[in-house]
């Protein structure tokens, strides 16, 4: 089995669900006690997000270049960021690193396509549906995201670092993103294209096809370690 490194704690909430996933992930394939062989860098999320607030993503970035190079060192060889709007700085965490970086979005932009879909809406921080880092990536890939509108944007943001990134999960705020994805009517799947919604939301409690960037990313990890 090869080595993944990941890059976790954006947030904590998430990085579990990405372990849980690809130990799960890999005894499905492999069977018995098999598991994951992992490296983990888990940052403290609190001056990242800060950094992201204040737009200085060069600084963002350098913190998590700095641990994919430590991850290579200790034997990674693949890189993850278990996170979809890190991926603005993607090329930053690639450049200091000779082993490839699995993105969220490739992964992403193949599920959505496996499933049969072109047209997903993408519920997300602001960053990720705002710049064109993520939406780009996937219309690069014949995937063309539409987004929410403006003020469901904003809501979506705070639900996602005021309540899910701290652990919070509450039934208002899952009626409240129901109610966003009920108004876009073109939307042919819905992408949880933050790392923390699945905390929120499970498939079951929606009509369309839901693809998870945590669940799928995880795969992707999972694909890379069992070759
Ligand atoms: N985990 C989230 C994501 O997938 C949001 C936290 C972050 O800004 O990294 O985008």
């Amino acid at each position: 089995m090869r080595t993944v490194g990941l890059l976790g704690g954006m947030s904590a909430e998430s990085t579990t669900l990405y372990y849980q996933a690809m130990n799960r992930m890999v005894r499905e394939r492999l069977g018995g006690l098999h598991s994951m062989q992992l490296l983990m860098w888990s940052v403290d999320f609190a001056p990242i997000a800060q950094m992201q607030a204040d737009g200085d993503w060069q600084a963002a970035g350098e913190v998590l270049a700095q641990a994919a190079a430590r991850l290579e060192g200790a034997g990674a060889q693949a890189i993850m960021i278990g996170a979809n709007t890190m991926h603005l700085v993607a090329d930053q965490v690639q450049a200091a690193v000779s082993v490839p970086l699995i993105h969220i979005a490739d992964a992403t932009a193949g599920a959505v396509k496996a499933a049969g879909c072109s047209r997903p809406l993408l519920l997300a921080t602001r960053f990720t549906m705002e710049k064109p880092f993520y939406r780009d990536r996937l219309s690069a890939q014949g995937v063309e995201a539409m987004i929410p509108g403006e003020a469901d944007r904003e809501r979506l943001h705070a639900i996602i670092y005021d309540e899910l990134c701290q652990g919070v999960v509450t039934q208002a705020s899952k009626a409240e993103v129901l109610a966003m994805i009920a108004k876009t009517g073109e939307a042919d799947c819905v992408i949880f294209g933050c790392t923390e919604v699945g905390l929120l939301l499970s498939p079951a409690d929606l009509a369309l096809p839901v693809i998870d960037t945590a669940l799928v990313h995880a795969q992707a990890g999972v694909d890379f370690a069992l070759g």
